[in-house]
């Protein structure tokens, strides 16, 4: 049996039906998965209660301006306001409410619980995105759909289950693809390009990512990117993030971690994969957090790197022990 989650479905239509003045906000460094699920939900928003004055907030990126254009707020304007974030479970991570005075907060979310506690608060961890609960939420309430809309839930639904691969893929990401896509009809194979146009230099970087990613015995690959090689393919540093997925399936590895600097921070902005051990508390060790399979993390210094990358080690050579005596 799929569960519909009718009731938190209800009590978030009512609280957005409840208040004049909303603001929509996800995490800082925002993916496809973020960006669309908060303008959907905007747009959806928009388009049922035209006079409620709704707005979508945090730092544009333009490589994601299909999805639509971001607002700039001034924060007495939306004093008092519903503020429903997506997509992110501590506060510290979320973009662009700093200074607001909102009067109650609202979280819809697929990543572990962290501070982010509203009196209505839907976490679904076992969801592939945040924007499947944004369709089933659009789906399941009287909140409107329209094509744009529902091409940005389809957009965001493939980009956060890397096309469905993910294990968080569940029969109910299906059963509400399938509703999203047989109620609005959108073209949805035409679509594919806005998630993955790609330039040449970047197709190059993933080519210097796999002649330079390190593989130890216990099966990490890790590579540290350094910033003139960011700068030497033209890239940015979203990208090695952007390209993660794309290491799966490689026999020789278990876990794999891009460590990139961040010269602007002093830091090393960190993405994590993995297809066996549990990689979130070992982000959570190293400023960091997210999925269970997927994480991110902020490293300072070369000590750290160094006991960031002995640990994850350590977690693949445990795994791999593990894994040899279940055969036995
Ligand atoms: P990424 O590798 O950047 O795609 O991030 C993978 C997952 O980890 C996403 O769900 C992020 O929201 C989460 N994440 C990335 N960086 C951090 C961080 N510094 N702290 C907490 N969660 C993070």
């Amino acid at each position: 049996m799929i569960k519909i989650n009718n009731n938190v479905i209800k009590k978030i239509y009512k609280k957005i039906k409840e208040y004049d003045k909303i603001v929509i906000a996800r995490h800082i460094g925002p993916d496809p998965d973020a960006i669309a699920s908060q303008t959907a939900l905007r747009d959806s928003i928009r388009l049922t209660f035209p006079n409620k004055e709704v707005s979508a907030v945090g730092l544009g990126v333009s490589k994601f301006k299909y999805y639509g254009i971001l607002d700039k707020i001034e924060n007495e304007k939306f004093e008092d306001c519903l503020l429903i974030v997506l997509d992110v479970p501590n506060l510290v991570r979320v973009d662009g409410i700093d200074g607001l005075k909102y009067k109650e907060i609202l979280k819809i979310d697929h990543h572990p619980a962290e501070d982010i506690k509203g009196k209505v608060d839907w976490t679904e961890e076992t969801s592939c995105s945040t924007c499947q609960m944004i369709a089933e939420l659009i789906l399941k309430s009287p909140l409107k759909l329209d094509t744009k809309i529902a091409g940005n839930l389809y957009l965001g639904i493939v980009s956060d289950s890397d096309r469905f691969l993910l294990s968080y893929t569940t029969p109910k990401t299906f059963k509400i693809v399938n509703e999203l896509l047989e109620e609005s009809k959108i073209d949805f194979t035409s679509l594919y390009n806005y998630l993955y146009d790609r330039s040449l230099d970047e197709v190059r970087f993933q080519g210097y990512l796999a002649n330079n990613m390190i593989v130890t015995e216990h099966g990490l690959g890790y590579i540290i990117i350094p910033n003139e090689v960011i700068k030497e393919y033209n890239v940015d540093l979203a990208t090695p993030s952007n390209l993660i997925n794309s290491f799966n399936f490689i026999r020789e590895v278990i876990v794999w971690t891009f460590i990139t600097e961040d010269s602007k921070n002093n830091s090393y902005k960190v993405s994590i994969r993995s297809h066996g051990p549990v990689v979130n508390k070992t982000a959570a060790k190293y400023n960091g957090g997210g999925h269970k399979f997927a994480s991110g993390a902020r490293l300072t210094s070369e000590e750290e790197i160094n006991n960031f990358i002995n640990d994850l080690d350590t977690l693949c050579e445990e795994y791999k022990r593990a894994s040899i005596s279940n055969i036995d």
